[in-house]
């Protein structure tokens, strides 16, 4: 029996695990890992989930385990890049943050380095591999247009994105000016394509010039995240978003 957390850290459900797959190393590896069994990041480093209720969970083949996510307004979560540095009072409470620095020093987990920006370029196709068209949020656990993060590395971000295209990408950010720059240089002769979508976090009225970098920058869908609210926004301008 071990229990299940969601990516805020909660408990989400207790399961009995039933694995029939041929990764025996990584199913004693599993088993053996108490830190990896608490997260649901299971060293099993891919399988299907082909059946689940209250009491039971099969795993068989292959899907990672953290794609499927818990946020209301996503289906999936796509982190090629992890980690971040705060850069405004919205971060005081950062989710990504308190989760990945449980894991800080635990050998093999995902998050053994903790919040400290990390690029994972063998992520950058998984988005290829998902046949079925699903709303993608990506770097839950980071910000993209961090400045640590390579130009050439958020590009081939982007080609995947243009690739696969049938999915929706949904890229929020606190570095507007960044996100701004970005997709402005990339789309100089049309906007964005539509299934990309840009949003930008605004907290507080100090955050309010965030709406007008996404604003000038050149997408066809732009949204806002007005959340956590830690103080009033004013009056927004909702022009183009
Ligand atoms: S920008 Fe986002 S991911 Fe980075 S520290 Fe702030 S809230 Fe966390």
């Amino acid at each position: 029996m071990v229990s299940s957390y969601d990516t805020r850290g909660q408990i989400t459900r207790r399961f009995q695990i039933v694995i029939q797959i041929n990764t025996i190393p990584e199913i004693l590896d599993f088993s053996l890992n108490p830190a990896a069994a608490r997260t649901g990041h299971f060293k099993l480093p891919r399988a299907i989930l082909v059946e689940r209720n209250w009491n039971r969970l099969h795993l068989v083949g292959s899907v990672i385990m953290a794609d499927k996510s818990t946020i209301e307004w996503t289906d999936t979560t796509w982190n090629p890049v992890t980690g971040c540095t705060k850069i405004s009072a919205g971060c005081d409470n950062c989710y990504a943050a308190r989760f990945s620095e449980r894991f800080r020093g635990v050998p093999g987990h995902p998050f053994q380095n903790g919040f400290d920006l990390t690029v994972r370029p063998e992520r950058l196709l998984q988005p290829l591999d998902w046949k079925k068209p699903r709303m993608i949020f990506v770097n839950s656990m980071s910000d993209l247009f961090h400045k640590a993060v390579p130009k050439a590395h958020i590009a081939r971000v982007f080609d995947t994105m243009e690739r696969a295209d049938w999915h929706i990408y949904q890229i929020l950010t606190k570095r507007s000016s960044l996100l701004q720059k970005f997709i402005n240089d990339r789309y100089k002769e049309r906007p964005a394509p539509p299934h990309i979508w840009f949003g930008v976090s605004v907290e507080n009225e100090q955050a309010t010039t965030r709406v007008t970098h996404l604003q000038k920058a050149n997408a066809a869908v732009r949204f806002l995240s007005v959340e956590p609210l830690i103080g009033p926004v004013g009056k927004l301008n909702l022009r183009n978003v």
